[in-house]
């Protein structure tokens, strides 16, 4: 006869063993219940239109991908309580997100953005340091070993944690014939973050770089890791407009047949997994990012915004910095203007914004003199020019 009782509430129900402590299965949905109605709470975690209205508050435009990721966001947790009753039998999987746009536009930002909303262990990394397992460089395992470490190695957070793939373009693979040559560069680290995509249990080191064989090496499943790649996918415009140009030879395609309403360096919103695929990217990979989603290039508009409204905007950071030094700083609008003309030029997307304001408060820090009164500098287009004159 079995003698066991649960530890929590010292009944005889269902009960889990767990490395021979005994739980009934009552007691940990109660236990996961309380557990993620306290994270909920924490978080604000509330319904897609509410996600949504946080991103708003740090990424301007962007309005398609903010919506995907919205409800990306909300699926996402809502999985990861829903996955924790062990009464469920459905097993829900989590959707992988693929990112495209230039660079600048804000992919690396609206991820950072996620991971501040859901409150948890967050990475960036660049796809292009890894090699394929065995190449000199570094092993994709290690984007984990990154993950525990920003979860001070708590196992069980960073198991839901979220990681960000910067440059996932750079992966193609080059040569369109896969039998023909092996690319070890792209196509084998493609290979190798399937196992990271998929549902599986990794061993990691708990040290970048280093590997002895002595070593403990720790299991991390990665179930419940989100995954996110972005890139620019330089190209994959003209590898649309060939399949939408073809299809509409053929004749077959509806959405082709108003072709002549297509903008050309628009065609993003039409992407599918097949011209990924001609890009370079390996079906097994696409499999497991179901979904896809396109930023726009930043108009003169946006880029203006973005300078002044955000919460944590540039200008507002510059403002906050120069307090400290009791100097005010007024802008005015020909100096937002000159700004944006001047990103613009660089064709950096948001990014333009930042070195060119570097350079210019850059000067305005260095001639802080802390013996004079609180100052005023009035920072308009006449100031820019100065400046960027004095430093050319
Ligand atoms: P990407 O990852 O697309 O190359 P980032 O997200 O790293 O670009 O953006 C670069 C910089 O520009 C960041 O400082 C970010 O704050 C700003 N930025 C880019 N796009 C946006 C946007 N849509 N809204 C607000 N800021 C943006």
């Amino acid at each position: 006869m079995n003698n066991n009782y649960c530890f929590v509430c010292k009944e005889k129900n269902k009960l889990i063993n767990y490395k021979n402590i005994y739980i009934c299965n009552n007691c940990i949905k109660n236990i996961n219940n309380k557990y993620y109605n306290n994270i909920s709470k924490k978080n604000n975690i509330n319904y897609p239109k509410y996600i949504n209205r946080i991103l708003d508050k740090y990424v301007i435009g962007q309005n398609y991908t903010k919506k995907v990721l919205s409800v990306t966001i909300y699926n996402h947790y809502k999985r990861l309580i829903y996955n924790y009753d062990l009464n469920k039998n459905i097993e829900i999987e989590k959707s992988n997100i693929l990112m495209i746009g230039k660079s600048g536009t804000g992919k690396t930002l609206l991820a950072k953005t996620i991971s501040k909303i859901l409150n948890l262990p967050f990475v960036i990394v660049d796809a292009t340091v890894f090699t394929e397992a065995g190449y000199v460089g570094e092993d994709v395992e290690s984007i984990l070993t990154r993950l525990l470490q920003v979860s001070n190695y708590n196992i069980k957070l960073a198991e839901k944690g979220i990681v960000y793939i910067d440059e996932f373009d750079k992966l193609s693979r080059k040569s369109k014939n896969p039998s023909i040559t092996r690319d070890v560069s792209g196509e084998g680290v493609q290979q190798s973050l399937l196992k990271l995509f998929e549902d599986s249990t990794v061993y990691i080191s708990p040290f970048i770089g280093r590997k002895h064989p002595e070593q403990n090496m720790i299991p991390i499943k990665t179930k419940n890791i989100l995954f996110i790649v972005g890139g620019s996918f330089e190209g994959i415009e003209k590898i649309i407009n060939y399949r939408i140009k073809k299809s509409y030879e053929i004749g077959y395609d509806s959405i082709i047949k108003r072709k002549k309403n297509i903008n050309k360096k628009k065609v993003l919103k039409y992407i599918t997994t097949k011209d990924l695929q001609e890009f370079g990217i390996i079906p097994e990979i696409l499999g497991r990012l179901p979904i896809i989603t396109y930023l726009n290039n930043l108009t003169k508009e946006d880029l203006k915004e973005i300078l002044i409204k955000p919460k944590n905007s540039l200008i507002k950071q510059y403002i906050e910095l120069l307090k400290l030094d009791n100097i005010k700083i007024i802008i005015k609008n020909s100096f937002i203007d000159i700004i944006v003309k001047k990103a613009i030029k660089l064709g950096l997307g948001a990014r333009g914004l930042k070195s060119i304001c570097e350079k210019i408060f850059k000067e305005i820090t260095y001639n802080i003199d802390k013996k004079k009164k609180p100052k005023i500098i009035i920072m308009n287009k006449k100031k820019v020019e100065n400046i960027l004159k004095k430093n050319e």
